[in-house]
């Protein structure tokens, strides 16, 4: 890619609330979140990340294998708008 630089200007976690995956370290149960974030350039990426409930302190892509149901159930997110100093606007994702 070019020098471009791209920040976030926004990004938002929302737990996965029906994925009961487990941890393939320990074995514990692992809980996961989607995480997403808007960047300057418009783009909008989001990724599932799954974090062990144990001790080991695994993280890791969230399997969709693990998930209770098709689609994954999130939780109302927190957002957060990093404050831009360059004013631009926010455009909601349409769906
Ligand atoms: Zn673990």
């Amino acid at each position: 890619m070019s020098d471009v630089r791209r920040e976030v200007v926004a990004s938002q976690v929302q737990e996965i609330l029906n994925y009961f995956g487990k941890c393939p370290m320990c074995g514990e149960s692992a809980s996961a979140r989607r995480i997403t974030a808007q960047f300057t350039d418009g783009r909008v990426l989001s990724e599932d990340i799954a974090e062990c409930l144990g001790y080991c302190g695994w993280k890791g892509a969230a399997d969709s294998a693990f998930l209770a149901g098709a689609p994954p159930v999130l939780s109302h997110g927190h957002k957060n708008f990093q404050a831009p100093d360059h004013a631009l606007p926010i455009v909601a994702s349409g769906d």
